[in-house]
């Protein structure tokens, strides 16, 4: 794997309890944590603009979860009938609930045409219309003419775009000669004591070593962090590591009361069964066999929107009426329908319940949850992704050194609930915002200052304390606490009481931290240690969303609090920027102002003449 070798200042390896941890150093100009779609797209550009750039992964690129989305990704084309971006940037800033900040949605919007166009070109596979261009459905919020008619705006590679695009960006960027690190887990930033970000500590999962990453710039795109909840449809491997590490350098995450729950998640595995199941006549049950839907949505019933829909079942399962053993779940039934039906219009969901629920379903209903689908909240950024802290009373501070996209990042595009499509144009306009930022602010190979004494130890000190953990809580019981914990109380029915309680629970299992056991010393495939540090970066994301959702005493776009129903912008239409204390869990919390600003009029400003297409 090429790098330059030349070392950092501390080469010498740090001793830890005793433990030696030797450390192999890399300098580099850029280094990208994460090969998700917002990963790759950062590393293909910055790669392209000369820069040396390393990409940073803790699984194979092409197994990021980027690789699950199905639906597709939007840009205002127009291939299916009338369409401006314009549109695409109303629908957007209206699906934020007013939280988004405009200047940026303006951004993805204008770009996002270019953007699909640039992965068309790369080879990504679209689905095509008849005469050739690329296919594109109709998703939820998507409108013309500000709210009038049905865009189809959503391009697609049939259903699974997110496949598509991955592996496409992956091969760009090994024709870029992008050096990956390939199963390296990033355990911790380098700041030194400006407040700028130096570089990484990562781990080598494969051999057990140590290596130090100094960069000019760290390009954080970890992904979201669903798996903080009990049922999500994401990864195993979305933990919100960067998000983590961020809340560790003593810098805050934005907005992270905002969870987007989808309705039909499989009870257990999280697996998506998508809404298309309840528009072929699918329809939800309760212990009592109710079809509970027609008492809290007489005239759309089952298909009412996500958010009601999930309220409605979270309230049942509340209300004692949910089904299974521990009463926690909900029916979904497609049993009535005939089979051939199912087989012709549904053999992806069919197959997915047999596999992780068990269930034929032309014979039985399926066990399903709200469950998590995308974080809206995330690290603070402004639209080239750099990012930003609140310092000296200035909101928009940039943080050197250090820069956020895709899921991990709030820019914030999605504001208070993201509109279907809108992740993956996120993920690649904003990688290649990161990249063109990066060819301006970056040097190519100049030389990097030696790193700050001993910068290596704080990491590893963390790391050596969970190899050696020797408590009585094995991390999986903790970690379904949590899960327990985040679900029952921090999901989409929330009131004052319900958060309080959340609160004092979500708290004691951060406690329970300190009592945590690990049974494995080694450090070669370690994933005991591995899902202890995934824990630990859960744990404080937990504690800090509570905190964030309890706080917000109103109802805006994913939060949705029964004691205080409605949206109140005079007092609310602020970002939260939410500060962790590493020592005791304790949160702080402060505001920056929404930017209700657009870039129309200053179009110089937001596409200098390197940035036009
Ligand atoms: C089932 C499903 C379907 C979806 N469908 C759609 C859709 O149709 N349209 C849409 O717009 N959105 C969809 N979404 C949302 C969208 O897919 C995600 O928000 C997006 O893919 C996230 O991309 P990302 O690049 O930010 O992170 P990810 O793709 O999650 O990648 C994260 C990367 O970070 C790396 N990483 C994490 N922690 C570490 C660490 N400690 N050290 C080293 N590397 C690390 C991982 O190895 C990985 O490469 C869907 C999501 C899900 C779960």
């Amino acid at each position: 794997m090429a790098n330059d070798a030349s070392p950092a200042a501390d080469g010498a390896a740090p001793s830890v309890n005793g433990a030696a941890y030797p450390i192999t150093d890399h300098t580099f100009d850029v280094v990208v944590v994460g090969a998700g779609g917002a990963g790759l797209r950062a590393t293909v550009g910055c790669s392209q603009a000369g820069l040396r750039t390393a990409c940073v992964t803790k699984v194979f690129p092409t197994r990021s979860h980027t690789v699950a989305a199905q639906g597709g990704i939007s840009a205002a084309l127009g291939n299916m009938g009338e369409d401006d971006w314009r549109w695409h940037m109303y629908d957007t800033v209206k699906g934020s609930d007013w939280l988004g900040d405009q200047d940026a949605i303006e951004y993805l919007c204008r770009h996002a045409p270019a953007a699909v166009y640039e992965l068309e070109h790369w080879g990504v596979p679209f689905s095509r219309t008849e005469a050739g261009k690329i296919y594109q459905r109709p998703f939820g919020g998507m409108t013309t003419r500000f709210g009038e008619g049905t865009a189809q705006r959503t391009c697609a590679a049939a259903d699974r775009t997110g496949h598509a695009i991955l592996h496409t960006l992956y091969g760009a960027a090994l024709k870029n000669d992008t050096n990956f690190f390939i199963e390296y887990f990033a355990i911790d930033l380098i700041m030194d004591e400006e407040g700028r970000c130096r570089g990484i500590v990562a781990l080598d999962m494969t051999t057990g070593t140590i290596h130090r990453f100094r960069a000019q710039m760290v390009i954080l795109a970890t992904g979201g962090y669903g798996r903080a909840y009990f049922s999500a449809t994401s990864a195993h491997t979305c933990t919100g590591d960067g998000n983590a590490m961020v809340l560790r350098a003593g810098l805050p995450l934005q907005d992270m009361e905002f969870v987007q729950f989808h309705p039909t998640g499989i009870y257990g595995a999280g697996c998506l069964i998508t809404e298309g199941a309840r528009g072929e006549g699918g329809y939800l049950t309760n212990s009592e066999g109710e079809r509970f839907m027609e008492r809290y949505a007489p005239s759309a019933k089952d298909l009412a929107s996500r958010d009601v829909v999930s309220r409605a079942m979270t309230m049942e399962i509340r209300g004692g009426r949910g089904v299974g053993k521990e009463g926690d779940h909900i029916h979904l039934h497609l049993d009535h329908l005939d089979p051939k039906i199912l087989h012709e219009r549904l053999p992806g969901i069919s197959e997915s319940a047999k596999i992780f629920a068990g269930v034929d379903v032309t014979k039985e209903p399926i066990p399903v949850l709200p469950t998590v689908h995308y974080n809206m909240g995330g690290i603070p950024t402004n639209f080239y992704g750099e990012v930003l802290t609140k310092k000296n009373g200035d909101p928009d501070s940039v943080v050197p050194g250090l820069m956020a996209i895709g899921e991990a990042a709030c820019v914030s595009v999605h504001g208070a609930n993201r509109l279907g499509s809108n992740s993956l144009i996120d993920l690649v306009v904003f990688g290649r915002a990161a990249g063109l930022r990066c060819a301006e602010i970056v040097k190519a190979g100049e030389s990097q200052a030696p790193l700050p004494a001993g910068s290596a130890d704080k990491a590893l000190s963390r790391l050596d304390r969970f190899r050696n953990a020797n408590g009585a809580t094995p991390t999986a019981e903790l970690r379904l606490q949590m899960q327990k914990t985040m679900q029952n109380n921090c999901a989409v029915f929330r009131t004052g009481e319900v958060l309080d309680e959340g609160k004092s629970l979500i708290h004691e299992v951060w406690g329970g931290i300190g009592d945590v056991s690990t049974k494995d010393r080694s450090l070669i495939f370690n994933t005991d240690l591995i899902e202890t540090l995934e824990f630990d970066n859960l744990i404080t994301q937990a504690v800090v969303t509570m905190e964030s959702a309890a706080n917000r005493t109103e109802s805006r776009g994913a939060h949705a609090r029964e004691d205080h129903p409605d949206r109140d912008d005079k007092e609310w239409m602020k970002h939260t920027l939410a500060w962790c204390d590493e020592g005791k869990g304790q949160v702080t919390i402060d505001y920056r102002p929404v930017h209700t600003y657009t870039l129309s009029n200053e179009i110089e400003y937001i596409a200098p003449k390197a940035r036009v297409y």
